[in-house]
């Protein structure tokens, strides 16, 4: 059986607040609550239909699953609607309840949970990110209590069943309402919603299971990684919830720029001033590379912003297979600070060229004249 588009079950429009999710659950919950309708074989169907819905859309992480990925994302991430229902109490439809507020942040969570995901920011130089490193890293988060084993109950003891909701963690009650008798639920006072009371708290975590940690950790970075990458560190992230597993560490990268490269792509850009007599006579120059110094030959008659590309030089592919180029941009400097032997020799070399240029020059400078003249 295909599943109804949950904004189609709730009779709302996929760009709905919470309040109205919430305001027309409430009303179709009223509307079909089973305990209201015990002629209709339908309603209870219908309710669950409208529950589950109501779960998903009024839980913003779960809604964001649904929206990218339809019926299938919420339940890739393990959320199962009919054991939701069970724990909540609904098994079998014996006693329903106020379900909303289970679905809403307000009732007892307690079955096993994933721990939180964490998030660490990593700087890298620009060479570590293009050839890869490994990092240690210090990551303060919580880990289950190693005094108590995460029952958060001293050594020796065991957390107790609580006497007021029998381990249920929520408290039962009959209203009689306009629409017939309903059984509302609402979280256990005694035991906080937990199902369970600790008499003699662990004295390392204080009760709570969980005590904060500074973990060191080491990252193993890829070669080619770039700004705003994630590497993701299954299991490294705080510890779960009565039994369930930890979160993941997200590590993000940050690359540090560089003084000579720039990266583009996978290639990497640098700019190399030579002399205009180097530029002019052509010359031998050195140029950094990531991995050493590489010999560029500069053929007589370079202009400024010629490029000459390092085939092989530039930063690996994240998945293998190579890597970029370098790509050297020419700078031709025009000397400054002439001495006056050097300003005759170039009054001379002046003199000798005469102002000629190239045919193509002299078109530019005739298209400059131009434009001055209107
Ligand atoms: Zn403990
Ligand atoms: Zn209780």
């Amino acid at each position: 059986m295909s599943k109804r588009d949950y904004y189609e079950v709730l009779g709302v429009s996929r760009d709905a607040s919470q309040e109205e999710i919430k305001k027309a659950y409430r009303r179709l919950a009223r509307k079909y609550h089973p305990d209201a309708n015990k002629e209709d074989p339908q309603a209870a169907e219908k309710f669950k239909e409208i529950a589950e819905a109501a779960a998903v859309l009024g839980d913003p992480e779960r809604r964001a699953q649904y929206d990218r990925f339809g019926h299938a994302g919420p339940e890739g991430r393990g959320f199962d609607f009919e054991d939701i229902f069970r724990q909540a109490g609904f098994g079998g439809f014996g006693g329903f309840g106020d379900i909303f507020d289970i679905f809403f942040g307000g009732g007892a969570r307690r079955g096993p949970r994933k721990g939180n995901d964490l998030r660490y920011d990593l700087r890298l130089t620009f060479r570590e990110a293009a050839f890869g490193t490994e990092k240690e890293i210090r990551v303060p988060r919580t880990e289950s209590c190693p005094q108590c084993d995460g029952t958060g109950a001293a050594p020796g003891t065991r957390p107790a069943t609580c006497p007021a909701c029998g381990g249920r963690g929520q408290i039962s009650f009959t209203q009689q309402t306009p629409f017939g008798r309903f059984v509302q639920t609402r979280p256990c006072d005694r035991c906080r919603g937990e199902g369970r009371i600790i008499e003699r708290p662990c004295p390392e975590c204080r009760g709570a299971g969980q005590v904060r940690r500074v973990r060191s950790l080491t990252v193993k970075v890829p070669p080619g990684v770039d700004d705003s990458f994630r590497l993701r560190l299954v299991g490294e992230g705080e510890t779960g919830y009565r039994g369930g597993p930890p979160g993941d560490l997200y590590v993000y990268i940050y690359v540090a720029p560089d003084d000579f490269f720039e990266r583009e792509g996978n290639d990497v850009v640098c700019e190399l001033p030579i002399s205009f007599v180097q530029a002019a006579l052509g010359d031998e120059v050195d140029v950094p590379t990531l991995d050493g110094k590489a010999t560029i030959k500069i053929p007589e008659g370079t202009q400024t912003g010629t490029v000459f590309r390092l085939r092989g030089r530039g930063i690996p592919y994240l998945n293998g297979g190579g890597r970029g180029d370098q790509l050297v941009r020419v700078r031709v400097v025009t000397p400054t600070r002439l001495n006056e032997k050097q300003k005759e020799l170039l009054r001379e070399f002046g003199r000798q060229a005469g102002s000629k240029l190239h045919a193509e020059e002299k078109g530019f400078f005739k298209k400059i004249r131009d434009a001055f003249m209107g």
